[in-house]
């Protein structure tokens, strides 16, 4: 049964999954911190033995998040590289994996580090153009994970033709939707086999909480990421399940202000003699725009842009003058943060491959909060004012 599938998006976002505490009617669900569950006798008990596998207060958020994919089934994991470790566990030595060169950079150490040495094997192709992918299909692929938009060049990849080239083939294809959020996509209903969420960026959203999810449709695949759930464990606790629940009840709210204010800033930056190259899918000139347009609700809150002419040094000096961006990894919070990708979010990839992708040293990334426009226009101009 898909949940409240009759709903609208905010109305889902504060309402799905969340039922009145059955033992006190408590409207709000109550943060069930314990380890255990008392049986009867041995095997009998109320569906839940032992909170690795089971939490009440995981199990709303689990339908909760479910709901605004538009999907069956939701897992979430204490972080979101737990949540794609429990993915790529599905394959076994030999199998293989069509992914793009733009990856989050854990994603690609995960891939790269742990992964690879275990036997599977990795083709990071440039998936912008998606008729790249057949040719690297064989008869061990097994999976084509995809991310859009990408971090941080803000690439769109489009998502119902990569899921026409898995269906073809028989592969599952896996979204991190981490970047768009479920409120400006799903990529359930564009034909993906799995969402996963860095769910401590937009679905959290306040900085406070680290925490993943998967979403599914099959029940065979949720079986067996069930399985392997419970059986490698990373699994959240209540109180971080509890801050998230709370979290995603302005995400519609949220959403909307950082549309906004991304798009007041990336047409400020855009205009500025100082600024090189903006990336962000919501200006006519990107280059994915129209898939950009077809497969999201608006374009969001992150906003990547180079420098003119700027060293490293002199990058670094404008990254570090801001009064109300704070200079920090993440993104996706209440508060407007800038990152450094090559030295910050994507430093664990080799300079060559980043270059590649564009992440180059005068690239700076914004995840445009949802303060005053005003304010965070303001801060980006006394910061171009002190580099010449
Ligand atoms: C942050 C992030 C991740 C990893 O999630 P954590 O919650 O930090 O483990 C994966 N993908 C993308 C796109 C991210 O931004």
């Amino acid at each position: 049964m898909n949940y409240h599938t009759e709903w609208g998006f905010a109305t889902k976002a504060i309402h799905a999954g969340v039922e009145p505490d059955p033992t006190t009617g408590a409207i709000m669900t109550p943060v069930y911190q314990t380890s255990t569950y008392v049986q009867e006798y041995p095997g009998k008990h109320k569906g839940y033995a032992y909170a690795r596998g089971k939490n009440p207060t995981r199990d709303a958020l689990q339908k909760n998040i479910a709901a605004l994919e538009n999907g069956k089934y939701c897992l979430c994991f204490s972080s979101g590289m737990g949540a794609i470790d429990a993915v790529i566990k599905l394959l076994k030595n030999g199998d293989e994996v069509i992914t793009g060169n733009d990856l989050y950079g854990g994603t690609y150490r995960m891939f790269t580090k742990i992964f690879e040495p275990l036997g599977i094997k990795f083709h990071f192709i440039d998936l912008s153009n998606s008729s790249n992918i057949e040719q690297y299909i064989n008869k061990n692929t097994k999976l084509i994970w995809i991310e859009t938009p990408t971090n941080p060049t803000m690439q769109i990849i489009d998502i119902t033709e990569c899921s026409q080239i898995a269906k073809k083939h028989h592969l599952l294809l896996a979204v991190d939707n981490t970047f768009a959020s479920p409120y400006l996509q799903n990529p359930l209903n564009l034909g993906a086999d799995i969402v996963m969420h860095s769910v401590t960026k937009y679905l959290g959203g306040h900085s406070d909480v680290v925490m993943g999810a998967l979403v599914m449709n099959d029940d065979i695949l949720y079986e067996r990421l069930a399985f392997i759930h419970n059986s490698c464990g990373a699994t959240p606790g209540p109180m971080d399940s509890f801050l998230v629940l709370r979290g995603i009840k302005t995400l519609h709210l949220r959403m909307e202000r950082h549309c906004y204010n991304g798009k007041k800033i990336a047409e400020f930056l855009s205009q500025h003699p100082k600024v090189e190259k903006v990336y962000w899918p919501g200006l006519p000139t990107h280059p994915n725009h129209s898939i950009a347009k077809k497969q999201m609700k608006d374009f969001g809150g992150m906003v990547s842009f180079t420098l003119k002419n700027a060293s490293l040094e002199k990058t670094f000096a404008f990254a570090s003058s801001f009064k109300v961006f704070s200079l920090a990894e993440s993104l996706g919070g209440v508060e407007s943060l800038i990152n450094h990708p090559a030295t910050m979010t994507h430093a664990s990839i080799p300079k060559e491959e980043r270059e590649k992708a564009g992440v180059t040293d005068n690239l700076l990334r914004l995840s445009v909060g949802i303060e005053d426009i005003n304010d965070l226009i303001k801060d980006l101009e006394q910061a171009f004012d002190k580099v010449n």
